[in-house]
């Protein structure tokens, strides 16, 4: 398993932890995340900024 946590996208105060088989699910779960939860923080990166700086930051379980 692969998760990525919220806090370590900068959401300091948001519990979400993304789990997933392999990255890409881990992405796209956390995408959908921030497209719904945090809007804002999204507004200065494209997609792939976002995808590329969450690949650095999934650890595994
Ligand atoms: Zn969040």
């Amino acid at each position: 398993m692969k998760k990525l946590a919220c806090s370590d996208m900068g959401i300091e105060d948001c519990e979400f932890i993304a789990k997933g088989n392999n990255e890409e699910e881990v992405i796209q779960r956390m995408m959908m995340h921030h497209k719904t939860h945090h809007p804002d923080e999204m507004q200065d990166m494209s997609e792939e900024e976002m995808k590329e700086s969450m690949k650095d930051k999934i650890e595994n379980e």
